[in-house]
């Protein structure tokens, strides 16, 4: 039987050299864990929960352009040090995945067309330790936030009850980002963030195994120190097969240069495992929302939550979401208005008003003992009193058996998988989104500015803003969701021009994104240009000297190997 050829083969390998490449690995995983990418059919978009490897179901440029020649499943560390080892023979270069589920920046697509997908969860899903008097646990690629909780529920470390005297025997909560169903690593890796106290995911993480471009596997952290288990005279196993230093998620740093870093929005490493801290039951919870009545108030609200935030008043990441991502959610576009344009003042009041919201809605959470939550309340409350016509609401105040956004943050921000936050997707039909992430001083002014920029800038485009700030400890996340219809290739050249003018014009401001889209990651890198682009020549050095023949993931963040610049790649989809 003829072999199967690929859609798209990678730049400079022949068709034969990757057959040889695919049987080799192939032999080694089983032919049903090496899928070749064929043709236009293969490339069904799925759902959240059924995402395509083969290419970005929110495909903001040619369903095509950022594809994978094949998938590939191995199914422990040794296949992935096999396929690695594998690629550097054959010059193929590979993209790693955890999930896939990395919505709105790709999904599990390759930056650089022909890259073979390594799909790492699909039976790398263990959980291999959780550690209660440490307040951690050990996860492999696979491992979803939905997974991790239900391991703590079965184990009695946490509950799902409201009740509070059944929540005051919980031991362990977790962190989670607006969805459940993405993997612990694969978000922590991207940076992604959550909304409890434990939010900001790459902080908390501690520990990581990594198989390196030529197939080593090194432990960051005190995993470099082997633990004694492993160096008895009774231990025979492979490097990654010991166990792992006592300390390994119990203090990040270990000894000597911090090599974290260099494995999160990089390309330097495959990650393999991964150590997140968890964090100790409060002993009890209380989220909240704080309508902030007009578009101009966000000034006001962001310079009141600094010093609550900055003073761990405000004890959590909280969100001050924009009144149309929770129209998104509570309905779509149609159920508001029947006009195409986008949505004008007095539209964006109608809606506020329809659904008992602020133009902004600020929801946050109250952790520990009663006393501990009454004191950060009263002081929360206090402050945000200071804006005309803010309203307060605990979910309480809400009939329960009406759809309200607080009762979904209700869950989220106590770590409780959710999927709620997949229906404004659909706001316009045939919905798909794309994130534009800049970074925001927690300053009122810079909010302001930012807020007005991204918002005139989608109006002239003929979007609706629909935005979050997220707040971290001083600074915000605005994550701009730029929804549009994926079946319309006008609608995504002007989703993607827009994109393309925010990201120049932010820079000019001195605003970055933190984290993107695979179609803008050469353009974002090219704005973090202090002395003559010093950063992305940095990574270069350390890209070409640790993998060499460029295998691993060309092209991610703007980091390209020696192999395809020289191809003149930078830039190109
Ligand atoms: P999610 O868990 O949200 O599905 P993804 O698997 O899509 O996350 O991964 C998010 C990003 O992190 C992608 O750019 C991906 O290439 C990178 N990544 C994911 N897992 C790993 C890993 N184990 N090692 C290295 N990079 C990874």
């Amino acid at each position: 039987m003829a072999s199967p050829r690929p859609l798209a083969l990678p730049p400079g390998v022949t068709e034969s050299v990757f057959q040889k490449f695919i049987d080799r690995i192939a032999d080694t995983l089983g032919s049903n864990n090496v899928i070749v990418v064929e043709s236009v059919h293969d490339l069904p978009d799925g759902s959240y929960l059924e995402q395509p490897y083969s290419h970005d179901a929110f495909h903001i440029v040619d369903k095509d352009a950022f594809i994978a020649s094949a998938v590939a499943n191995p199914r422990h560390v040794d296949d992935v040090q096999h396929v690695v080892r594998a690629a550097n023979e054959f010059g193929v270069p590979l993209w790693p995945t955890s999930l896939g589920r990395n919505m709105g920046y790709g999904g599990a697509a390759p930056r650089l067309r022909g890259s073979v997908v390594l799909n790492l969860g699909k039976h790398m899903n263990r959980i291999l330790e959780v550690n209660v008097e440490g307040a951690y646990a050990l996860v492999e690629p696979g491992v979803t936030f939905e997974q991790l909780h239900k391991h703590l529920v079965d184990n009695g470390l946490r509950t799902e009850s409201d009740d509070p005297e059944e929540k005051k025997k919980d031991k362990l909560w977790m962190d989670l980002p607006d969805l459940g169903g993405g993997s612990v690593m694969g978000n922590t890796l991207d940076r992604g963030v959550g909304y409890t106290i434990y939010g900001d995911h790459w902080m908390c993480h501690s520990g990581l195994e990594v198989v390196l471009p030529n197939g080593e596997i090194m432990r960051t952290g005190m995993g470099a120190m082997p633990s004694p288990k492993a160096t008895s005279r009774f231990w025979h196993g492979k490097p990654h097969e010991q166990p792992g230093n006592e300390c390994w998620q119990l203090f990040p740093y270990g000894f000597g240069p911090y090599n974290d870093g260099l494995f999160s929005q990089s390309n330097l490493g495959i990650v393999t495992k991964m150590g997140m801290t968890l964090m100790p039951a409060p002993g009890g919870y209380q989220s909240y929302l704080i309508t902030i009545p007009r578009g101009e108030d966000l000034a006001q609200a962001v310079e009141i939550i600094r010093p609550l935030r900055l003073q761990m008043i405000i004890q959590n990441v909280p969100t001050l979401r924009h009144v149309l991502m929770d129209a998104g959610i509570l309905g779509k576009r149609s159920d508001y208005t029947l006009d195409d344009g986008p949505i004008d003042d007095a539209g964006l009041e109608a809606i506020a008003k329809k659904l008992n919201l602020g133009i902004w809605n600020f929801y946050g959470a109250l952790y520990g003992p009663e006393f501990v939550r009454d004191a950060h309340w009263t002081a929360i409350k206090t402050a945000f009193s200071a804006i005309p016509g803010a309203k307060f609401f605990f979910p309480s105040d809400l009939p329960a058996d009406q759809p309200h956004v607080l009762h979904n943050r209700h869950r989220v921000l106590q770590g409780l998988p959710s999927f709620e936050e997949l229906k404004w997707i659909d706001w316009r039909p045939n919905g798909a989104h794309i994130g534009f992430s800049p970074v925001s001083r927690l300053n009122g002014d810079d909010a302001l500015r930012q807020y007005e920029l991204a918002r005139t800038r989608a109006k002239e485009a003929g979007f609706d803003y629909m935005g979050t700030f997220t707040v971290g400890m001083r600074e915000m996340h605005h994550i701009v969701e730029i929804v549009f219809d994926r079946r319309s290739a006008a609608t995504r050249q002007k989703a993607h021009a827009l994109m393309r003018s925010l990201i120049d014009e932010c820079a000019a401001n001195g605003w970055g994104e933190y984290r993107t889209h695979l179609a803008f990651m050469d353009q974002i890198a090219g704005t973090y240009n202090f002395n003559g682009g010093i950063q992305t020549r940095f990574n270069e050095v350390l890209k070409d000297a640790l993998d060499p023949n460029g295998v691993l993931a060309p092209g991610k963040s703007g980091v390209w190997p020696k192999r395809y610049r020289e191809l003149g790649l930078r830039g190109k989809l």
